[in-house]
């Protein structure tokens, strides 16, 4: 069966706790996946729980925002993959721009995650992407794979592991302009062939998903999915109105 394109809500922390549980209800009233796509709801960490009453027994999934490479104990204002699990989430974002650069995450705090999801049967959604700066003094595809390479260090995979890819220049985040398909598409090659180094064409095939992510809205994501290399979407702006979301996800082929 070929894989599904993924829709991740990455909803920040721009909602209260129960602006969050009215939007999981109105999305799972209105937005019904198709056999071929799966979407998945990322709240803050306040409102998992909520969420999980309202979309837990839709076809919406949940997912976290981050995640800590600790079980339990003395870790002031941290969350385990043990209480992400009991709240139902099935994936988790790691390394996301906003908290390398708000919260000084490291590539090494990066790695510790990605196996803390996959020990606990999370999967990662690895977020890499270049500055403005890095790209002007033509980094791009150095970073990306750093960043890539460090998350997957010592990083194996059994047969059971799903992983998520995603391309998000930090530039193009909530600017209203996503980057140009075939700047994307290249990265995702990119990044790709990296996979393709570490683990076996079955594998990236049939366990990775490559993903995009940066003001993806209705009236691009059908350019942005004109080749097979994008699996799917990392969506902040566009998915915080029901309208746009469902739009977005419709247009979406
Ligand atoms: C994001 O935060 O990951 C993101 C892609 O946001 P936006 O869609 O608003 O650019």
């Amino acid at each position: 069966m070929a894989k599904k394109k993924l829709f991740f809500a990455n909803w920040k922390m721009s909602l209260l706790p129960n602006q969050a549980v009215e939007l999981a209800e109105a999305m799972v009233d209105k937005i019904k996946p198709r056999a071929d796509q799966a979407i998945c709801l990322l709240p803050s960490f306040s409102a998992l729980s909520l969420v999980q009453t309202v979309a837990g027994k839709s076809q919406l999934q949940l997912g976290a925002q981050d995640i800590f490479w600790q079980e339990h104990g003395a870790y002031t204002g941290e969350e385990s993959a043990l209480t992400l699990r009991e709240l139902g989430c099935s994936s988790v974002l790691v390394g996301h721009s906003e908290r390398r650069q708000y919260c000084h995450e490291t590539d090494e705090m990066v790695n510790k995650k990605v196996k803390t999801c996959l020990e606990h049967g999370l999967q990662p959604i690895i977020c890499v992407g270049e500055t403005f700066e890095e790209r002007k003094d033509g980094q791009k595809d150095f970073i990306v794979m750093q960043q890539l390479e460090k998350a997957l260090s010592g990083v194996k995979l059994t047969k059971f592991d799903r992983l998520a890819v995603a391309y998000e220049p930090v530039w193009e985040i909530g600017s209203g302009q996503a980057a140009l398909p075939d700047e994307v598409w290249y990265t995702l090659q990119v990044l790709k062939q990296l996979l393709l180094n570490q683990y076996s064409p079955e594998v990236v095939r049939d366990q990775i998903w490559l993903l995009y992510g940066g003001s993806v809205d209705a009236d691009n994501i059908l350019g942005l999915f004109g080749h097979p290399v994008l699996e799917g979407v990392l969506v902040g702006g566009s998915s915080l109105s029901v309208d746009n979301f469902n739009q977005l996800i419709q247009a979406s082929s």
